[in-house]
């Protein structure tokens, strides 16, 4: 394999700020084999390298970034995952994108995804599946699915997704790599095409800890052009810690036991974890989060509503798809909503609508905003007694493809474990715990608001002392690259 591909994206930095690597060529390495992509993984790949000057003493050094589908890219298709947004590019770049390119990040290509980002699976993408590097005939997890595959299988050095409940870490767990959802705030929204305001936020997708912590540092700050965005109370730095010594882990039974469904290899995996964390110096024990079996019914009235209200501006008027313009105005919105949307989505939109009815609202949304507040309580409660909550992050590893298409309450599921965070607006951060039966395990660390420096930090040694060796999906990526 092109030793340039086993660099990770911080390694490969230096060299190219050494002068030991020429920031060209990197990004003509990566992006031959996103070219030849075979796993769905891009949705569209840089034609040749960006003209200019390459920013090799920038930050980023030059470091060719993957992007989700759903973050806007002047000029560049922005479908998210979506027929209705198909051949649409937008006038602009999103804050987030443009910051990283600012920093020395060229864009690599947009990547497949869940149509506006709802699902785990990637199945729900108008533009076809996303296949699993470390085994073909399973899913990647979703909704980020395209930028985990493609980092993965070294198709590119890193990603940014999205993560609404869970879709940075959920498919970060079923690819074996690292997949951070940062505070909700921390980065600005501005340009992110929207599911659910109140919590989707971008995160990064990458190979090690102390990637995302690179990434990280130039996504964050407040953007005028997105009032919920707030400044970094600090700066993030790259991670050091080598041990966990006087961290208290927090094991909630709610999300743990045998109400989660974790398959037994999860498991393991799961407790090999929780004992090399004591290993290095941790505490572990049993904590609380009474409210968080009811977050998944909560999420899945408040992230429709929002959803319904978001996605009522695909009209076949402004962006995208238009059908049946000669028929008369109603005639062409339905004609255009029913054709240019898929089936989740517009389960979603249903189930928002309703949700947000007269004389249901309070019954259902009312409702769901409180549990959201409980369940944001017995975080900051938890959070007196322990440094981070850990759970595994999926119950399961990489499941088939279809397997669970017909049934989107057993799809829900998957993000069990993920959903509580986003609902509390607080940062976890998933890293591979090992393999079961050939497929990775994902093991998730929560911390307050704010506390990234911390969970990289934790993440960092405790990434040290599980050694997981990512090279067989990125060799499995070579394939694509000998097209
Ligand atoms: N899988 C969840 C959903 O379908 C979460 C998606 C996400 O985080 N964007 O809504």
């Amino acid at each position: 394999m092109n030793e340039l591909i086993e660099l990770t994206a911080a390694a490969a930095a230096q060299r190219v700020r050494a002068r030991e690597i020429d920031p060209a060529e990197l990004f003509e390495a990566y992006r031959a084999r996103a070219a030849a992509d075979d796993l769905n993984a891009f949705t569209w790949v840089a034609p040749r390298a960006p003209a200019g000057e390459y920013p090799g003493d920038a930050p980023l050094a030059g470091v060719p970034l993957a992007v989700k589908d759903l973050f806007c890219t002047e000029g560049v298709p922005s479908q998210a995952g979506s027929r209705i947004l198909e051949g649409y590019r937008p006038p602009y770049t999103a804050t987030v994108v443009a910051n990283l390119q600012r920093a020395g990040a060229p864009l690599l290509g947009k990547t497949n995804q869940d149509e506006f980002a709802m699902g785990s699976s990637n199945e729900n993408s108008a533009y076809g599946p996303v296949l699993n590097p470390w085994d073909r005939a399973r899913v990647p997890g979703g909704s980020s699915g395209g930028s985990a595959a493609a980092v993965a299988a070294g198709l590119a050095p890193w990603a940014i997704g999205t993560d609404t409940g869970g879709s940075i870490r959920q498919p970060a767990a079923l690819c074996g790599i690292v997949g951070l959802k940062p505070t909700y705030g921390a980065c600005s929204r501005f340009g992110m095409i929207a599911f659910a305001s109140s919590l989707d936020q971008a995160g990064p997708l990458t190979r090690d800890v102390t990637d995302a912590a690179l990434l990280l540092a130039h996504m964050v700050g407040r953007d005028r052009r997105d009032s919920t965005s707030l400044e970094f109370p600090e700066a993030i730095r790259v991670p050091r810690a080598e041990d966990l010594s006087g961290i208290r882990l927090g094991v909630p039974e709610e999300l743990t036991g045998a109400g989660g469904g974790v398959e037994p290899g999860v498991r393991e995996s799961f407790e090999a974890t929780l004992a090399r964390a004591e290993g290095l110096g941790a505490s572990v024990e049993p904590c609380r989060l009474p409210h968080a079996p009811h977050a998944l019914s909560a999420y899945y009235l408040i992230a429709p509503a929002e959803a319904s209200a978001n996605l009522a501006r695909f009209d076949g008027v402004r962006y995208g798809l238009r059908e049946d313009g000669e028929a008369g105005l109603v005639s062409m919105y339905s004609q255009t909503r029913s054709h240019g949307f898929g089936a989740e989505v517009k389960r979603r939109i249903m189930l928002g609508t309703y949700a947000l009815s007269s004389g249901y609202y309070d019954a259902y949304y009312g409702t769901a905003q409180k549990v959201r507040t409980k369940i944001a309580e017995d975080f900051r409660t938890a959070f007196e007694r322990f440094d981070f909550i850990v759970t595994p992050t999926s119950p399961w590893t990489a499941f088939a493809l279809g397997a669970k298409t017909d049934d989107p309450l057993a799809m829900y599921l998957n993000d069990f474990c993920t959903v509580p965070m986003p609902l509390a607006g607080i940062p976890a951060i998933s890293i591979p715990s090992g393999l079961s039966d050939g497929l990775p395990v994902g093991f998730q660390l929560a911390g307050p608001a704010f506390s990234e420096n911390r969970l990289l930090d934790a993440a960092h040694a405790l990434e040290r002392a599980i050694g997981f060796d990512g090279s067989p999906a990125r060799r499995s990526g070579e394939s694509a690259a000998r097209g």
